[in-house]
């Protein structure tokens, strides 16, 4: 049987990355517009996974079936975890993707050190099932931050963050899903739906 998931977002490219990777197995995700919800969230947690919480809940509150939501940012080394749970508001409300790296790379115009670049992409999923309970699914994507933004694919912080040579900015889509913070974080969802199923 065909399991329905309605996802807590309306963010285009993550509905189509979820519907790519759990589609093919039995799946049947939905975005909260196609599932008739308009909602939009305030997300004032402090973690990751708060937020990922607030929005799973408020939709299954309304929709009282399997929900799933993620929430995900860049935490930088020396800047102590920054942008983390702000990495979409990093530089107030109107600012660009290109704004908020150029900040970055701004406040680390001093450190030559390659060693002292280090950042990881995080990624929180929560999926609530139709019993009302709540499973977290974390994925991690460690790299540096480049000394200056490469390549033009992508979105946010992706043409600072180097894994090995290449940005994020740099490689497919296709290849970044394999290794994203959000890939992985949806294949141990896609591992747990699977032996629940
Ligand atoms: P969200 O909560 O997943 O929408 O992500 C919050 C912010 O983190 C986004 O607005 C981006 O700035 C940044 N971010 C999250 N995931 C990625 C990614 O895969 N590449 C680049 N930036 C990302």
């Amino acid at each position: 049987m065909i399991k329905n998931i309605i996802i807590a977002s309306n963010n285009k490219n993550k509905i189509r990355e979820m519907k790519s990777k759990l589609n093919p197995f039995g799946f049947d995700i939905v975005s909260q517009r196609e599932a008739g919800y308009d909602i939009d969230v305030e997300e004032n947690g402090t973690t990751f996974r708060e937020n990922a919480l607030l929005k799973a809940r408020a939709l299954y509150q309304l929709a009282n079936k399997p929900v799933m939501s993620d929430d995900a940012g860049l935490e930088v080394d020396f800047l102590d975890g920054a942008p983390g749970v702000y990495s979409a508001r990093f530089c107030g409300p109107d600012a660009t993707d290109k704004d908020k790296y150029n900040k970055i790379l701004e406040l680390m115009k001093d450190v030559k050190d390659e060693s002292k670049r280090t950042a990881r992409f995080v990624c929180t999923i929560c999926y609530i099932d139709e019993n009302g309970t709540e499973h977290f699914f974390e994925g991690k994507c460690e790299g540096k931050i480049a000394f200056a933004p490469q390549g033009d694919n992508g979105f946010g912080y992706d043409p600072i963050f180097l894994v090995g040579e290449e940005s994020f900015a740099e490689i497919s889509e296709e290849e970044k899903n394999k290794i994203s913070h959000r890939g992985l974080a949806i294949n141990k969802l896609l591992e747990y739906l699977r032996d629940t199923k």
